[in-house]
């Protein structure tokens, strides 16, 4: 399978605070990846790194491209839509108004309008609170809000930040269904950042375990699910 992602000897740091040291890992075009590992492990700044939200050097390709010193903005244009942690919707914004400010990078209006059906069609409670204030939604609700908007920008590469962050495990499973459904029929790649590894691993196709800044293992899932070492030392289940 061709590769979308490829990070070869990523390093980032936060002032003279290094965090990431030297990280080799892919993304198969159409696959779901996931990148687990304890709290402080550097997840969430290896999903920063990629996006040029922080420092890094390295390098980073994507379908192809070099992006590794590549702005923000640009990455985003080239495909690459990232929901954060803590999903960083609008709050006093309503559903539908988070969903049209994903499509800013947009211009057909033809587009965005089917774009917003489909976004509907994936997460049918986001029509019925189309009206309403997203600082009124529930946690699952803001949750799946967050994808939709970053699916709006029709990326090809989505990295997701602890999605499962909260929220009760029945919303997780729904949630996670979807995912996998947008992936199948939209051609759409995923990295998801997890905590909640048992679940996450009944999902993706390949898996890294990050400790302190360095993958200790990778894998399919299914390998790094069966590694009794691996689950006992790193994924707590
Ligand atoms: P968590 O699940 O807690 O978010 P994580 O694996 O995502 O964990 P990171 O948030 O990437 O870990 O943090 C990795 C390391 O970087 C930690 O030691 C953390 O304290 C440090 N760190 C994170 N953000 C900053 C920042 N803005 N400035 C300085 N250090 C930071």
């Amino acid at each position: 399978m061709s590769m979308l992602l490829e990070v070869t000897g990523l390093h980032a740091s936060y002032g003279d605070f290094r965090v990431l040291h030297g990280l080799d890992f892919t993304v198969e075009k159409g696959g779901i990846s996931t990148l687990l590992g304890a709290n402080g492990a550097g997840k969430t700044t290896t999903l920063r790194a990629l996006c040029g939200m922080i420092k890094r050097t390295g390098t980073i390709r994507f379908e192809g491209n070099d992006i590794s010193s590549k702005a923000t903005e640009e990455i985003v244009r080239l495909g690459v839509a990232h929901v954060p942690e803590g999903r960083g919707t609008f709050t006093g914004l309503t559903t539908e108004e988070n969903l049209q400010c994903g499509a800013m990078t947009r211009r057909s209006r033809a587009e965005i309008a089917r774009d917003l059906e489909q976004a509907y069609h994936w997460f049918p409670r986001l029509r019925e609170r189309r009206n309403q204030q997203a600082g009124t939604l529930s946690g699952g609700e803001q949750q799946m809000l967050a994808i939709a908007r970053a699916l709006m920008l029709r990326p090809r590469l989505m990295l997701l930040d602890e999605p499962s962050f909260g929220l009760a495990p029945l919303i997780v499973q729904e949630m996670f269904s979807i995912l996998r459904k947008v992936n199948q029929e939209e051609q759409v790649s995923m990295l998801i950042v997890e905590q909640n590894a048992g679940v996450v691993l009944e999902l993706a196709d390949n898996a890294f375990v990050l400790e302190t800044g360095g993958i200790v293992m990778s894998g399919t899932a299914a390998e790094v699910r069966d590694n009794e070492t691996i689950r006992a030392a790193y994924l707590g289940y």
